[in-house]
């Protein structure tokens, strides 16, 4: 690989010919690249006009991140580009194209059950990203194939062990009620208004928790482009049914104008990144055009695109949603694309970098939060213990190639418990060890934006360290978001704990019960009891 004589798909037309002479990336390298990605014509000429792969760029991320780069790597893809590969038959297909590449996945039954339980989808550029050469410790791996030990292994011997169609599906069935689909008692969160009519409606599809968010599980993002196996949110790409699902867009609206403390809306799924262009322009066009609607500030879509199939970014259909995003901007709008990176190899191909580039070139901001995960960025030694300064190192490395690529790092989760938690949860000592370790090796602008928190029904609460009170250890914490939002004034303290892996499990250090839980219990009755009496 390697021309340094030919940049021209380097720069943009305007910049001058980069002094490509310190470079490690050159000009005929990312033409190798895009040839590997297979990049058609038509996303060269976008990155061509628009000037989306530097040189420079991808050099320096390519000599500081060798060890986590596919920018270089120069191995024929497994997966043909453009694929998507969904279900059990799409899980059968992998397998097979795996095996003739002599990579043979073991104890197929056991993921197979998984498949059942929830879902199984991979896009062909999230299979590609995976260093199959060593996959099993890949984290992409992780992400997107199920693995044994997922699901319970009472369960899954069971189901092993099944003789007939009909018993594998009453265990599939019968695991499937189990997996918590809701955590945080989210149906409370469901708003209503009083419409003109004097009538009480509900918004199916929409949670209002904090007071400035507004959350909007849109009709049209009830999809994933990848399916992540830890997936909170999978009650709805599971289609179960009380999933959020929103219709009436300008239900939303009237809600919005009676609620005037709301500034964001966060438009996700599912993947928001599947919301039409036009369906797009009927949420913001009344908040750009409606006096009653200036209170909203900020539009956030949370999608997984950058990672999971960045292309969709690289085209000239997704020119109408670059305009609207112009519109926003010109119109004093936040428009904030809310990607989930947890690793770096996330981000260092040339599909996502291009992709970035492109939105940040319309006034796009993106911000990326994500969980922290065991088996994808968290790690264990061979004893099974948080190998603290891997998976810390993970996180820094990120934070950085975040900042280099013109990102916001907004925030870092601890698993929530839905799903099989018990695979991807850590011990909250060791998350927050690691947490401490990635804040103190950042500079303070890489650094996340807020502590790692965790979401249960009163809020997020976050681990601000350790602390030492009359000689007994402690864990600090704060609630970043509440469903009083007062409570995000007072620090206070739970009973250190070397094992217990949910907020919720911490024992409060010196009282019988936390600050918070009497007026919590209120709050839920209340929300509760207006529940049932507006849908009586
Ligand atoms: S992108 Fe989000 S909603 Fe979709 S599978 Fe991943 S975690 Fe779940």
């Amino acid at each position: 690989m390697g021309n340094p004589n030919n940049t021209a798909l380097s720069t943009s037309k305007q910049s001058k010919p980069e002094n490509t002479t310190h470079l490690g990336v050159a000009a005929g390298d990312i033409l190798s690249m895009m040839d590997r990605y297979q990049f058609s014509d038509e996303m060269r000429t976008i990155i061509k006009q628009e000037g989306l792969l530097p040189a420079g760029v991808l050099s320096r991320l390519q000599v500081n991140y060798p060890q986590h780069s596919g920018l270089m790597e120069d191995k024929p893809f497994l997966f043909e580009v453009g694929s998507h590969y969904a279900g059990l038959s799409g899980f059968r297909k992998v397998c097979e194209i795996l095996k003739n590449n002599g990579i043979e996945l073991t104890k197929i039954k056991e993921r197979e059950l998984y498949i059942k339980v929830y879902r199984f989808l991979a896009t062909s550029h999230s299979l590609n990203i995976i260093n199959w050469d060593n996959y099993e410790t890949d984290s992409v791996y992780q992400l997107v194939l199920p693995q044994p030990g997922m699901i319970d292994p009472v369960a899954t011997q069971a189901y092993v062990d099944a003789k007939t169609k009909v018993e594998q599906d009453e265990i599939v069935a019968e695991y499937s009620e189990k997996t918590n689909p809701h955590d945080g008692n989210q149906q409370l969160n469901k708003p209503w208004f009083e419409n003109d009519k004097g009538e009480v409606e509900f918004l199916d599809g929409s949670q209002h928790k904090y007071p400035q968010c507004q959350l909007v599980f849109d009709t049209s993002t009830q999809n994933c482009f990848s399916f992540c196996t830890y997936c909170f949110r999978h009650a709805q790409v599971r289609g179960d049914e009380d999933m959020f699902l929103q219709k009436d867009i300008t239900q939303l609206h009237n809600y919005l104008k009676k609620h005037k403390e709301v500034t964001d809306i966060l438009i996700t799924g599912g993947d928001a990144g599947f919301m039409p262009a036009n369906r797009f322009e009927q949420y913001i066009t009344p908040i750009i055009e409606d006096p009653e609607l200036t209170h909203i500030r900020t539009i956030r879509l949370g999608s997984r695109a950058l990672t999971f199939q960045p292309e969709m970014i690289l085209t000239q259909k997704f020119d109408k949603m670059l305009e609207l995003y112009d519109l926003l901007y010109k119109n004093g709008i936040q428009m904030a694309w809310m990607a989930h990176f947890s690793t770096p190899r996330e981000l260092l191909n040339p599909r996502t970098i291009a992709a970035i580039r492109r939105l940040k070139a319309h006034g796009v901001i993106v911000r990326s939060q994500s969980p922290i995960m065991n088996h994808i960025s968290l790690f264990t030694d061979k004893n099974g213990k948080v190998d603290i300064d891997k998976s810390a190192q993970n996180w820094i490395d990120l934070a950085n190639i975040l900042a280099m690529l013109g990102l916001g790092f907004h925030s870092m989760y601890a698993a929530r418990p839905t799903g099989e938690h018990h695979y991807f949860a850590a011990p909250m000592a060791d998350i927050e060890r690691v947490f401490s370790k990635i804040y103190n090796s950042l500079a303070s602008i890489n650094r996340p934006s807020r502590h790692i928190s965790m979401t249960i029904s009163a809020g997020k609460i976050a681990i601000l360290g350790t602390s030492i009170i009359n000689g007994e250890k402690c864990f600090a914490l704060q609630f970043t978001e509440a469903r009083n939002m007062e409570w995000m004034n007072r620090v206070f303290h739970a009973k250190y704990d070397e094992q217990k892996n949910k907020i919720d499990f911490l024992l409060p250090f010196d009282t019988e019960k936390y600050f918070f839980e009497d007026e919590l219990k209120e709050i839920e009755a209340n929300l509760t009891k207006a529940l049932q009496e507006r849908l009586a």
